[in-house]
């Protein structure tokens, strides 16, 4: 197996989606590199790719300190109120805002180091049992009562779509996430900052950049299977 070359065709296919039709706008490659190693991630890091994310606070700590300091981690799995102290100097964005307990605690632990936090609303589109994230209908009062917290800064959504054969099933997913996406920013609430729809994963992210992702976060399509999750 060659990471970099695996590298080079996700980047390949991501251009090619672009080509055959997107929503216009620029398209930002999250690695994912959950349960890999340093010298798998080092492949690509050598590449001059910097975007990675991890789903564990505690995966990405370990990480942290091995890795150059270029590194822009992205936090996008389900975050515990408990462990946002020992993230908010080392997270660029956070994926996975899903409740307002959550949100609150973010403020509170941003606000010592007088900068607000990126982070993305997680919305559970499918409405899936055993997926975190806000459902359609309580995403908009949510964004709404987020961006009365100064030092939180919603940037946009994130969505999982569900796992299935064929990628095409999930295209509506994608679409009603960018729907969403398009009328929160309709909306121009202070302190909200619709920019980024974080959508689409190794089985399904070039139809995600056809209906409108600007991140992907792609892991076993360039580091191979792993052995959990
Ligand atoms: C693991 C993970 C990914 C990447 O999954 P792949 O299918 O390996 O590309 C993307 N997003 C989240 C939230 C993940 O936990």
């Amino acid at each position: 197996m060659d990471i970099i070359e695996n590298f080079k065709k996700v980047n390949n296919n991501i251009a090619n989606a672009i080509e055959k039709g997107n929503k216009g706008n620029k398209v930002s490659l999250i690695a994912v590199t959950k349960n890999h190693t340093i010298e798998e991630i080092s492949n690509i890091v050598n590449q001059n790719h910097f975007l990675l994310g991890e789903n564990r606070v505690q995966e990405l700590l370990e990480k942290y300190d091995s890795l150059p300091e270029e590194v822009q981690w992205h936090l996008i799995g389900h975050l515990q109120k408990n462990k946002v102290k020992y993230i908010t100097d080392k997270v660029k964005l956070i994926h996975s805002l899903d409740s307002y307990g959550l949100a609150k605690e973010i403020n509170k632990r941003m606000k010592p180091l007088e900068k607000p936090m990126d982070c993305l609303v997680q919305v559970n589109i499918a409405e899936e049992e055993s997926k975190f994230g806000l459902k359609i209908a309580e995403t908009i009062p949510f964004i709404e009562e987020v961006s009365h917290l100064p030092f939180v800064r919603i940037k946009g959504l994130m969505t999982m779509a569900p796992y299935v054969e064929n990628p095409e099933e999930v295209r509506p997913v994608f679409k009603e996430a960018y729907n969403i996406f398009q009328q929160v920013k309709e909306k121009n609430i202070p302190n909200v900052n619709m920019d980024t729809l974080s959508m689409g994963m190794t089985n399904d992210y070039q139809i995600a950049i056809e209906e409108g992702a600007t991140i992907v976060r792609v892991g076993s399509a360039i580091f191979g299977p792993r052995s959990y999750n």
